[in-house]
């Protein structure tokens, strides 16, 4: 640990332009992590902080995770790079067959990407082409909702609808519309679903009044919206929609990127929910984080019509990535995947979540906290904002740091998704620091 913070001193900070970040503030007082074990990151002074967000949605397992390490290892020495055009490797037949197991019944066909952005596209591009297989090209309107966040790709920030990952980069692709958010002020201090999700979902049927059901293609939702600050949907809301989309022939996307492996207590929230999608896409906990890898699972008919168009030996879909099926990805989500079933990770969540979202109910003692939401191991707390909005959120963020605890804010939404692993003893510390800062304001 010494040996990482002191190899990072005197670094300039300069030249790296950081992500999502507010890069000259993280300049003048950065926030560097230099080791990760379980459920714990160190600092550049070798202070120990809880890890409250699991890295981001991607790491359940806990982090140092042997027997991923091993895995990788061994895959760098054995087949460091295949091509994933017209070439294949092994491992992401394996994982395929592996992942076809944990998706709803009949969405068996897998592509893989290397991030959820570009599972995202992935997802929009093969609604589209499947509808155009089927001789339905006018079908190319794409449905999402406000508050939605669907990666950074021009298809993902044009269907999703937090504004300022939009305001910025002009109009976004044509043809998009959005259903309204379900954040209602009924369902304040609700956790798990709240009421009137029917009524929301009728948007989409809104917009088949509107436009025509065969102008759209897809529709796309997060079962629960993660980055805005977890959006449970209220009851009926995805179940409506499937009718809608099964009523009219539109297809159903389910954005699992962060509520996919475990995270609300069943593999996928679409199981969870009860309520199977025609294309998911999944990213983060499928390597743990320790590999950047995605995908998304097709339903079989889809995938097989876009395969039968065209001669039989050519290219079906013209899209794919240079990290596509990565074969070091690949023995990591293997290894990740090994681990969820060794160690009956997502009951291990499961049986966590009733006290987790328990202690994040508890805030609502608070007089500056507006909300509380959360489902499975994903939880909210809303603060009244303090200046500009956003701004007592990241106060908080870094106030947190300080004491101890790696965690995330979408404005001024405090959001915690522990790791599986944590006791009931972790989530108190975490919930401590927090009511420690949020108290001190
Ligand atoms: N979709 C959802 C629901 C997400 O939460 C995210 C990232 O947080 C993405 C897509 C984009 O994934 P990535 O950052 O890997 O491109």
């Amino acid at each position: 640990m010494e040996n990482a913070a002191a190899r990072f001193s005197n670094q300039s900070l300069d030249h790296h332009w950081m992500p999502f970040t507010a890069n000259r503030q993280f300049k003048e007082q950065p926030r560097i992590l230099v080791r990760a074990e379980g459920i714990h990151f160190w600092n550049t002074s070798g202070e120990k902080l809880l890890d409250g967000i699991s890295g981001m949605y991607t790491t359940p397992a806990g982090h140092g995770r042997v027997e991923i390490r091993e895995a990788v290892n061994k895959q760098m020495a054995e087949l460091d790079y295949a091509p994933p055009f017209q070439f294949g490797s092994p491992g992401s037949f394996r994982l395929a067959a592996e992942l076809a197991n944990l998706t709803p019944p009949g969405l068996n066909r897998i592509f893989f990407t290397g991030s959820g952005s570009e599972a995202v596209d992935s997802a929009l591009k093969v609604a589209i082409q499947y509808h155009r297989a089927r001789g339905e090209g006018q079908r190319q309107r794409l449905i999402g909702r406000e508050k939605g966040y669907h990666g950074v790709g021009f298809g993902g920030w044009s269907v999703g609808g937090m504004v300022k990952n939009r305001q910025m980069f002009g109009t976004g692709l044509p043809g998009v519309a959005h259903m309204r958010h379900t954040q209602i002020p009924e369902n304040r201090f609700q956790m798990g679903q709240g009421e009137h999700g029917a009524e929301l979902a009728d948007d989409l049927q809104r917009f088949v009044d509107l436009h025509g059901a065969d102008t759209i293609a897809a529709v796309i939702v997060e079962p629960i919206a993660g980055s805005v600050g977890i959006l449970v949907p209220p009851k009926g809301y995805l179940e409506r929609l499937r009718a809608i989309c099964d009523r009219h022939g539109i297809l159903l996307i389910f954005d699992e990127v962060i509520c996919g492996f475990g995270r609300t207590g069943e593999a996928f929230a679409a199981q969870s929910f009860g309520v199977a999608p025609d294309i998911m896409t999944m990213a983060k906990a499928i390597t743990n984080g320790t590999m950047p890898m995605a995908g998304i699972a097709v339903r079989e008919d889809i995938c097989q019509s876009i395969l039968d168009t065209g001669a039989p030996d050519a290219i079906e879909f013209f899209h794919g990535y240079t990290w596509s099926a990565h074969p070091v990805a690949c023995a990591a989500a293997l290894a990740t995947l090994q681990i969820y079933r060794d160690d009956d990770l997502f009951a291990r969540g499961r049986t966590l979540a009733p006290y987790f979202l328990e202690q994040i109910a508890a805030f609502r003692d608070l007089p500056m906290v507006t909300d509380t939401r959360g489902y499975g191991l994903l939880g909210a707390i809303d603060l009244a904002p303090s200046g500009a909005a956003g701004a007592r959120g990241f106060d908080v963020l870094k106030r947190c740091f300080a004491k101890g605890l790696v965690g995330r804010v979408a404005g001024d939404t405090i959001v915690f998704a522990p790791p599986f692993i944590c006791e009931r003893g972790d989530i108190d510390q975490m919930m401590g620091i927090l009511r420690g800062v949020l108290t001190s304001l």
